[in-house]
């Protein structure tokens, strides 16, 4: 007993400040993506040919519509698709596309996930009526509906003495039943769709779909494979996005807070 409570002085106290204070990254942490929109066209063509995603838009590859409302911003990243790989970064050589430090980059709507360097403020998108029901308590679900586990393995990194995501409210639970909301990573394959609805359904009204990673959100890597869906949210209404391949634990703690939080 002794030696327990001498090793906890002498540990101190390891719980994080954030977000009481800010939290600084590896310098090769890749956050929010910067956008050099005046690059040079060859540099540009060179990313948008390695992009394993295809997750650079230009105006050879838009949706012919996509910039009507945004002249200015002709180059994109789609961070629904986007791994995060630094592919792009290294090919052109940073003059094209750079990765910030910025981890605070999800969105409310899938549209604001096209970015050219900026994202709106989260808190200010978030549902009035969900910071009322579930600021001061909210219960979440997992379900890694075909994931890799680094999604699901950097969700339950928020359990640790670290993050302590319960200090703020927020737990994970077993039931569905005892949730108010649903958490879906992977991809979202063929034999876990009847559970993930089925899970869905088990959750008492209101409640609350959070898309975690670019498996969720487009099907990640395995986009476009029979074998998994084209994203959550043309199976379920998403309200959150979190963008990542894994989205990095205090991407994920940044957007909850943010989302459910009347300020953090
Ligand atoms: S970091 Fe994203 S945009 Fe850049 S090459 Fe990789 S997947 Fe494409
Ligand atoms: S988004 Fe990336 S890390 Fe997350 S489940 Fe898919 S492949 Fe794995």
């Amino acid at each position: 007993m002794l030696d327990t409570l001498k090793n906890r002085i002498e540990q101190g106290y390891r719980t994080s400040k954030y977000p009481k204070q800010t939290i600084s990254l590896p310098e090769r942490y890749r956050g929010l993506p910067t956008i050099n929109q005046y690059a040079d066209a060859d540099i540009v063509a060179k990313c948008v040919k390695a992009c394993p995603q295809n997750a650079i838009i230009t105006d050879s590859n838009a949706d012919p519509n996509l910039f009507k409302a945004n002249e200015s911003s002709r180059k994109m990243v789609d961070m629904g698709r986007c791994v995060f790989c630094g592919t792009c970064e290294r090919v052109s050589n940073g003059k094209f596309i750079t990765f910030t430090q910025d981890f605070g980059y999800s969105v409310a709507e899938k549209a604001h996930l096209l970015t050219s360097g900026t994202v709106p403020d989260l808190a200010k998108h978030s549902k009035q009526h969900f910071k009322k029901l579930f600021g001061r308590s909210l219960q979440l679900r997992q379900v890694s509906a075909g994931g890799c586990n680094a999604c699901e393995a950097d969700l339950n990194v928020l359990a640790t003495p670290f993050f302590d995501l319960a200090r703020f409210g927020i737990n994970f639970v077993a039931s569905p039943r005892h949730a108010d909301g649903l958490v879906v990573t992977g991809p979202i394959s063929r034999n876990m769709r009847t559970a993930l609805l089925q899970t869905y359904e088990a959750l008492p009204a209101p409640k609350v779909v959070i898309a975690v990673g670019s498996c969720a959100i487009t099907g990640g890597p395995f986009r476009e494979s029979p074998e998994v869906s084209d994203g959550l949210d043309s199976i379920l209404p998403v309200d959150l996005y979190i963008p990542g391949c894994p989205s990095h634990p205090l991407t994920n703690l940044h957007a909850l807070l943010s989302f459910f939080k009347d300020r953090i």
